[in-house]
């Protein structure tokens, strides 16, 4: 099977990360015309003409009304085509104009009005500021933390403890049994809304026991063998979906926990009927089923209209 490159992942930026620790280098960074910055405000990152809307030090200065960021204000992403990029939490300003042409859009409003290299980098933006939002004081004595290494580190003003930005595991599985795959629904989702099982995985247990403990607690079904097939990052905040493949060993349902409202077994053709609505197609769990129904049709899934779709992600 091909490789799947989900939507979120894959972009052409070179991390940089030896660059990190050198903040002379950043610093000078900053006085390059080739620097830009993204900025993103509360989670919601700028766009321009269906791109991430990269601004000179010229423009920040005119959106922040002269209120240059220092490099401690920033966070280093890298280096794309000679161009060095930096997050700009607007957070850190008093005041942010938004540029002409520019609009913040949120994680969701960005499922599939950019494209997947474009959605990778400012998911990547989006994720490290978030954790930067959330891990302003020490989690060890309460004291405020400073970015530090290019904005990879939070250092306590206190007692010097280094956190790291973090990510939250989680599995998301298409379990099969025959020629029918096991699909629930949520109580918030609408009727015909269907998707593939996923939660987050627990201290003490690998994602190949978090995908059984998962898929019995919501309904019941045992899992046999089961083998991973791609992941996605997810950055509602910050989770990073695992997703496999696997054999159910049983068949009947019974919803043992609050999560879903309804599961089932559907077949292909059930999938390809209008009475299913399928996730979003720049969800992990819609490649999921997608290369599940491939495997024993000639139609493929994801080259059927669109129309069938819930335009909401879910996790
Ligand atoms: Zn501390």
């Amino acid at each position: 099977m091909d490789r799947i490159q989900t939507y979120f992942s894959g972009g052409a930026i070179d991390r940089m990360s030896a660059l990190r620790k050198d903040a002379q280098s950043l610093q000078r960074l900053l006085e390059q015309p080739s620097t830009y910055l993204l900025p993103v405000s509360q989670g919601e990152v700028l766009v321009r003409d269906g791109k991430p809307a990269l601004l000179g030090f010229a423009d920040i200065s005119i959106a922040t009304h002269q209120q240059i960021p220092t490099l401690e204000q920033l966070v280093y992403l890298g280096r794309i085509s000679d161009l060095d990029l930096f997050a700009f939490n607007t957070r850190s300003t008093s005041s942010f104009s938004v540029p002409q042409d520019c609009k913040f859009l949120s994680g969701r409003e960005l499922m599939g009005s950019v494209d997947n290299a474009s959605a990778s980098l400012l998911a990547y933006a989006r994720g490290i500021l978030n954790w930067h939002d959330t891990h302003m004081f020490c989690g060890h004595c309460g004291a405020p933390n400073c970015s530090t290494e290019g904005g990879f580190v939070m250092k306590c003003s206190a007692c010097s403890q280094r956190s790291f930005p973090r990510l939250d595991p989680a599995i998301i599985v298409l379990v099969a049994h025959e020629n029918r795959c096991l699909l629930g629904r949520q109580a918030n989702w609408p009727e015909q809304r269907f998707s593939t099982i996923a939660g987050f995985a627990e201290p003490g247990e690998n994602l190949e026991d978090a995908v059984r403990r998962e898929v019995l607690e919501e309904t019941n079904v045992r899992v046999g063998s089961c083998n991973y097939l791609a992941s996605q990052p997810w950055p509602f905040p910050s989770a990073l979906m695992v997703g496999f493949h696997a054999e159910g060993l049983s068949t009947d349902i019974k919803l043992n926990d609050a999560e879903l409202i309804e599961a089932g077994w559907f077949s292909r053709e059930d999938l390809r009927s209008s009475s299913i609505v399928l996730p979003p197609r720049q969800s992990i769990a819609f490649e999921l089923i997608a290369a599940w129904h491939d495997q024993c049709s000639d139609i493929r899934l994801g080259e059927l209209p669109a129309s069938a779709e819930f335009n909401a992600p879910s996790a």
